[in-house]
């Protein structure tokens, strides 16, 4: 007899909706929360899961975040959570959370620059 199985990953976004004004980029967005997890299957048929971690993705500068497990599954389950900053461990950092734009001439410019290479002028 062969026993055929195998491993699938799984990735879900959950119902769930929060805005936030971002740490990040500063700009007004939504939280977008997802569950991961690998699927084990026996000819085809979902066994179980196991690995399973939470996400968060930020609609205003699509930056990526780990959701505590607790938040998670409390969102899952569809309770009432509120996502605070020391919930979320930055995974990845958006294009958009990386740049800023010059308040004097609108040029984009790295984040962490004290001066406009523009315009000269203090950001
Ligand atoms: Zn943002
Ligand atoms: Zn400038």
């Amino acid at each position: 007899m062969i026993l055929f199985f195998d491993i699938q990953p799984s990735h879900k976004r959950l119902e769930y909706n929060q805005t936030l004004t971002c740490q990040q980029c500063g700009h007004f967005g939504r939280f977008e929360v997802y569950v991961m997890a690998n699927r084990f299957r026996l000819f085809f048929i979902p066994l179980f899961t196991f690995g399973k971690r939470y996400a968060v993705r930020t609609t205003c500068c699509d930056s990526l975040y780990q959701l505590t497990p607790e938040k998670g599954k409390a969102i899952e389950k569809g309770q009432t959570a509120t996502i605070t900053a020391d919930d979320l461990t930055v995974q990845e950092l958006g294009t958009r959370a990386m740049t800023k734009e010059c308040q004097h001439c609108g040029h984009t410019q790295a984040r962490g620059s004290n001066f406009c290479s523009h315009c000269g002028q203090s950001l």
